[in-house]
């Protein structure tokens, strides 16, 4: 008996060879009708025997292409039309509605055979098939074919336009697909000279790197800077052209097997640096007692014990260490400061000609700009920090409706969001928008993601902060719009993103800890203990305040900090007091933040942990000048000491004091504890206040749920701690970030979080 369904199946469908794979099993199972790509998911129209159908949906749950993710499936028996083969239909362009786009995808294995084997493929690297290659960063509308995207200038030759056809080829409907004569190719700039020779290129590639010359290379999502990881001066040079100061480079290394020898790598670690996404993993360095010549420079992370490690994801950078006598390179994203990455080439001979040594570009455009993402692995779950490349568009589904609801996000990691029905799309990592070219980025991208996600906007949503970019951007856009213009408070958003992520629509404890966000009493916060759920949130505790002299100033010099903490305690006394790294201020100066004190002259009051560490590193003359954004938190972070359960005391009133603590950490000092102890004794009061005070809190409202967010718990060592803390402990349920940013890169989910609850509420 035969009988005929039509099936709709809908998520992230589209470019991940998914109807190549319908196709296949057809006609494995004998299935005659039509598969059909839409802007809303692939509908497939399926006639066979009974048992043949019931062996094809279940092939089609369980066997789909790796980068695919299946988020519905609707199935309904439909009459019989009697087709007599199966055939893959061309895309319509039904309705509003729309699928997933796909992110990027690593090049595969296959891929790479090809560009050793095929013919028409060797070396050539822009090869990809439906399994791997770009996606997001080329893509210019939906549905997903080759004429929306910047592919759309190559014409494919007979040899790719019959493997594009071919059903049971592996680049059927590859959209990018291109070969070596009708595909993209590389130019390289060098002293004046244009090369086009991939082969000698490659070679001249190697050769500049190797004697220490700095290139700029076009990669996936934006030109990358590129220089001997090993090289201590090229780093430094590198420094100098990038005006960046301390903040650690990531390192390409060639394979898993050389990056073991520089970094310790357990098996979460390898599987999250293999997979597709190949983001950059933060692994911790090799012990000092590694003999010295798997040591990258000193330059790359300046001190601090982790490094930013990624492996080969272009079928170039596989081409590069094939050639290359080095087995890893710094690979930063190509931006000078806080700009975004470039992408077009004109932009990058302007930036870089005469900064680098020779720039390498390729006539393919990138349409949407994408950073290398960044994983911290924490007790054996990778947590995204920097949310871009591989990760982006895809969606966070929710159980409610954020339909057509716009969340600017913050100021500083910026990332914002748009609602369709139940799915939150967040975009890639913007940065900090106070810079120029960054803002502008982000408003750009704020209309592509508008576009093509079909956005009917209902409502804009922003920090509370007026004079965030983002908060200013959703005042000007609710004007000219005529849409309500919601404001929430930073860490309410906070608290909700890891809510939202995790599914949750109730009353929890938040703890959200961070550097800075406005209150709803006009002073800083960042260290907040509330009880909350979507609509509203109650204060419970917070860190006392402390006065910032200079406000912002006090984030790039730390000592500030430091000081205003010690007058707060000690008042005028400490000066007085034994403490070294008093003696590298002067005099002037100190006296100078005591009157600005007194005066309440440019001191926002704050409760942010942020500048608790601030304070601690200063205090402990890790860091008492910052160069760049939480330079100081991450030091001390680096200098914990292994196997140290100390602690310090504190004081749980109405506020948490830290005076106990600050006249301990005194004492140890003068006793000349070991820095390393003592860092490892703040971290672990810090985490022994937080579960002491959700404890607490629990105790009180009977709320068995708790939810971390904030950068804070970008801490690996208080993460890991916290959670292993509250497993142990079994009454209170722990909730935590993972593929959402803790730090403010996540703010916007909880945006749209919260506004959806109260936009409709009050609708
Ligand atoms: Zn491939
Ligand atoms: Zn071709
Ligand atoms: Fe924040």
């Amino acid at each position: 008996m035969k009988e005929a369904v039509e099936i709709h199946i809908k998520g992230l469908v589209q470019g991940v060879g998914f109807r190549p794979f319908v196709y296949r099993f057809a006609k494995k199972y004998e299935i005659t009708g039509w598969v059909e790509n839409s802007n809303n998911g692939v509908k497939i129209c399926a006639e066979g025997k009974r048992t043949n159908l019931i062996l094809f949906s279940e092939a089609l749950h369980n066997q789909s292409p790796e980068a695919s993710k299946i988020e519905s499936f609707h199935s309904n028996q439909v009459s019989i039309q009697n087709f007599t083969d199966f055939n893959i239909k061309k895309s319509e362009n039904t309705s509003n509605e729309i699928t997933g786009i796909c992110p990027d995808i690593a090049v595969c294995e296959d891929c790479l055979e090809d560009i050793k084997t095929q013919e028409n493929r060797i070396s050539y690297p822009f090869t990809n098939c439906t399994n791997c290659g770009p996606r997001f960063t080329i893509i210019m509308d939906l549905p997903y074919d080759r004429s929306s995207t910047s592919m759309k200038v190559f014409e494919m030759c007979e040899f790719c336009s019959n493997e594009y056809n071919n059903v049971l080829n592996r680049r059927f409907h590859a959209q990018p697909v291109a070969c070596n004569h009708c595909g993209p190719t590389f130019q390289f700039i060098s002293k004046g000279k244009t090369h086009l020779n991939f082969d000698e290129i490659l070679k001249q590639i190697c050769n500049e790197i190797e004697s220490g010359k700095i290139l700029a290379i076009k990669g996936l999502g934006g030109f990358h800077l590129m220089c001997n990881a090993l090289n201590e001066s090229s780093v430094k040079r590198l420094r100098e052209i990038k005006k960046r100061d301390g903040k650690p480079f990531a390192v390409m290394f060639r394979d898993l097997e050389v990056l073991e020898k520089y970094a310790e790598v357990n098996e979460s670690e390898q599987k999250t640096l293999l997979s597709w996404q190949r983001p950059i993993v933060l692994l911790n360095k090799k012990g000092l007692n590694v003999s010295s010549e798997y040591k990258i420079a000193s330059g790359v992370c300046n001190e601090i014990n982790t490094i930013g490690a990624f492996l080969p994801y272009l079928p170039f950078h596989h081409l590069l260490f094939s050639q290359l006598k080095l087995d890893s390179v710094v690979l930063t994203s190509g931006n000078i400061t806080d700009e975004p990455i470039v992408i077009s080439n004109d932009e990058a001979l302007e930036k870089f000609e005469g900064l680098v040594d020779g720039i390498l570009i390729y006539n393919r455009d990138i349409y949407n700009r994408t950073d290398d993402s960044v994983v911290s692995v924490v007790n054996n779950e990778p947590r995204l920090i920097r949310r871009s490349r591989g990760y982006v568009p895809s969606p966070v589904n929710l159980k409610f409706d954020v339909d057509g609801i716009l969340a600017t996000g913050a100021e500083l990691a910026n990332c914002f969001a748009v609602g369709k029905e139940s799915k939150a799309f967040l975009s890639q990592h913007i940065g900090d928008l106070k810079n120029m070219e960054t803002f502008e980025f982000y408003q750009e991208t704020f209309y592509k993601y508008l576009k093509l996600f079909r956005i009917e906007p209902v409502c804009i949503v922003s920090d509370l902060h007026p004079d965030y970019f983002s908060s200013q951007f959703a005042e000007q856009y609710s004007i000219v719009n005529g849409i309500p213009h919601i404001k929430i408070q930073h860490h309410h958003a906070h608290i909700a993103s890891c809510m939202a992520e995790n599914g949750l629509d109730e009353k929890v404890i938040g703890v959200a800890f961070d550097g800075t966000g406005l209150g709803t009493d006009g002073n800083i916060w960042g260290s907040e203990f509330m009880v909350c759920d979507y609509q509203s949130f109650k204060r419970y505790t917070h860190f006392e305040y402390l006065p910032l002299p200079g406000g912002d100033k006090s984030n790039e010099q730390p000592w500030r900090i430091a000081v205003s903490m010690l007058y707060q305690y000690f008042g005028k006394d400490f000066i007085n007091m034994e403490i070294p790294f008093l003696d590298k201020l002067k005099g002037e100066n100190i006296s100078l933040i005591m009157q600005m004190i007194d005066k309440k002259l440019n001191c926002p009051l704050s409760s942010g942990t942020g500048r608790l560490f601030d304070g601690m590193a200063s205090i402990l003359n890790i860091c008492a000048h910052s160069t760049y954004h939480a330079e100081a938190p991450m030091r001390l972070e680096s200098a914990i000491a292994n196997n140290c359960k100390a602690f310090y005391p504190y004081l749980l009133d109405v506020t948490i004091s830290f005076k106990p603590m600050i006249v301990e950490v005194l004492e140890d000092l003068k006793n000349k504890l070991e820095v390393g102890k003592l860092s490892a004794k703040f971290h672990n009061t810090i985490i022994n206040c937080i579960f002491e005070t959700v404890v607490k809190i629990s105790e009180e409202s009977g709320i068995k749920k708790a939810v971390l967010s904030g950068g804070v718990f970008q801490n690996k060592y208080i993460l890991e701690n916290l959670e292993n803390k509250f497993r142990k402990y079994q009454k209170i349920e722990l909730f935590t970030h993972k593929s959402i940013p803790a730090g403010d890169g996540g703010i916007a989910l909880g945006q749209l979080a919260i506004a959806a609850n109260q936009f409709r509420h009050h609708a």
